[in-house]
């Protein structure tokens, strides 16, 4: 592959607690305890900056994900264990006190998770680290308001008989939750705060590239008084243990995040026991501005930062930007300045805008698209290369005049690498942007208040922002429409999905 400007990138070691935790071999967490992987076999993990490796941690694989699902089994299943006895109150403190550890952890969780992933540090302090501790926050308050219902029922072949009805909320069981490696801490969190809100157990499986900071939160987990068993965290490849937690007979639910293709291959290991599956796959983000702009700049930086944020490895990255067409010139080339501005590094340099992307092979992919883009015609205005011969690190790319059917346009890149596309009027742009298989998020630009909200209202997407962008929030529901996913996360529609609904009818 070639490389065209170099990079100077500078060694930064890691502060010492961070050295301290990456000397050892890291290990799988099951029923309470660190132990090697069954095997004994262990994986490297690398510095995405530079290629070198800065870990090895346990290679779980299906023997390691049974120890796990029985243990997590044998807590659920006893109705005298103290993660079913214990108040919804007292259930309530514990996830409380994870979110104040995260927080009180916050400089080395970040250190971690940039080293890890090759996101900026500072970046991970403001929003991965405290994103995550707000989760834990957020759901720690649903634990005493899981309530159910009185019911009025009429049963017609009844006549004059009474009863008292009523539902109650049940946690669904024993979760597998399967999570990528574009926000590692952050997407443990998503997924743990709402099982363990509901009084699931669970077995958390990180992606293999980023790790870390998922073992660094069981070793939290473990501070904060969760019992055992009812968190376990099994490293390991998606092919193995992935594959054995989707497939498993004991397993009652499976959550995951990735890949819209690894997530077919999940409904499909679930179907053997028809475990339930909640999904949050990809997206190819439609950004639209029109131009009753009053304030373009503000509009130019949000709409670069909506694809250059965590080096464009979002699902909802706004990948696709669609300018009415008077502006277009200027908006294009404002995104292209913005992009050009961005300062590459490693994640632990404190001037670093963009880090390198997560792996060699999101390297080869994201360039294979570069090329794929020009090759069949469209203009990189900027961009379009890897940086440097070192880590992983790509040019923020802009790409215009691509026809609608290219590969750029229509499959995910998971990479800062927007394509740029003129439109003229509203009812072209509604239906451009919903031509997708996708419909995870959406931007829309606009001083028109009702132009804004009959376009959100058309828009086929789980997520439409209007005049910001990535705005996240533990309150705030996020999930994905047609090939997107099943299901929502965060907001209090995650509860739903971690319980089941159980309706008791007593005759009087
Ligand atoms: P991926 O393969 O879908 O990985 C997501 C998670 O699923 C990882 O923990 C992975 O394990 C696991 N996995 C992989 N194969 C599995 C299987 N057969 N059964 C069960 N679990 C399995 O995603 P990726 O390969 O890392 O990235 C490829 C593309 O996916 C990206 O370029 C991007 O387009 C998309 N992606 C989307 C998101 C999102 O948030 N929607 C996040 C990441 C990637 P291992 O990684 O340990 O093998
Ligand atoms: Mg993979």
């Amino acid at each position: 592959m070639v490389a065209t400007a170099p990079l100077d990138i500078p060694v930064i070691e890691p502060s010492s607690c961070v050295q301290e935790f990456l000397q050892s071999p890291r290990q799988i967490f099951i029923n309470g305890k660190w132990q090697d992987a069954a095997s004994g076999k262990t994986f490297p993990v690398y510095n995405p900056a530079s290629g070198q490796e800065i870990a090895q941690v346990a290679e779980g694989d299906s023997e390691d994900i049974a120890r796990a699902v029985a243990a997590a089994r044998k807590v659920f299943d006893d109705p005298n264990h103290i993660w079913n006895t214990m108040t919804p109150s007292d259930r309530g403190k514990l996830i409380w006190r994870i979110g104040d550890l995260i927080m009180e952890n916050l400089d080395e969780l970040a250190e971690l998770e940039s080293l890890d992933n090759g996101k900026p540090m500072g970046v991970a302090k403001v929003a991965d680290v405290p994103l995550s501790a707000d989760l834990f926050h957020y759901m720690a308050g649903w634990t005493t308001k899981l309530e159910g219902n009185t019911i009025p029922i009429s049963v017609p072949y009844a006549p004059g008989a009474k009863f008292h009805a009523f539902t109650m909320r049940e946690p669904v069981g024993v979760v597998g939750q399967i999570i990528p490696w574009n926000f590692p801490l952050l997407m443990a969190a998503w997924k743990l705060g709402p099982a363990l809100a509901t009084g699931n157990c669970v077995i958390l499986k990180p992606a293999e590239q980023t790790p870390l900071t998922a073992l660094r939160l069981g070793e939290i987990i473990q501070e904060a008084g969760v019992p055992d068993g009812v968190v376990n965290i099994v490293t390991g490849m998606g092919e193995t243990a992935g594959a054995a937690l989707a497939v498993h007979d004991e397993v009652d639910k499976v959550a995951f995040t990735g890949s819209t293709e690894v997530g077919k291959m999940i409904v499909n290991a679930a179907s053997g026991n028809l475990k339930k599956v909640t999904l949050e796959l990809g997206g190819k983000s439609p950004n639209i501005i029109f131009k009753d702009n009053a304030d373009l700049e503000a509009t130019i930086a949000g709409a670069a930062s909506a694809i250059f944020f965590n080096h464009g490895q979002c699902c909802c990255a706004g990948s696709r930007l669609y300018v009415e067409k008077d502006i277009f010139d200027d908006v294009v080339a404002g995104i292209s300045a913005a992009a050009e501005s961005i300062k590459l590094g490693p994640g632990l340099a404190g001037d670093t805008e963009m880090g390198p992307l997560v792996s060699d092979e999101q390297l080869n992919r994201v360039t294979g698209y570069m090329n794929a883009g020009q090759e069949a015609g469209a203009t990189c205005i900027t961009g379009g290369t890897r940086r440097g011969e070192q880590g992983y690190f790509v040019s923020p790319t802009v790409i215009k005049d691509a026809r609608d059917d290219m590969s750029i346009v229509r499959e995910e890149i998971f990479g800062p690498v927007v394509v740029a596309a003129p439109f003229d009027d509203i009812e072209e742009i509604i239906s451009r942007s919903n031509d997708s298989p996708y419909g995870l998020a959406a931007g829309i630009w606009t001083n028109d208040i009702g132009k804004a909200h009959r376009t959100a209202a058309r828009l086929r997407a789980g997520t439409v922002w209007i005049n910001c962008y990535n705005i996240f929030d533990a309150a705030l529901p996020f999930g994905g429409y047609k090939q997107s996913g099943w299901g929502r996360e965060m907001g209090h529609e995650v509860l739903d999905l971690y319980t089941e609904t159980k309706a008791v009818c007593l005759g009087l």
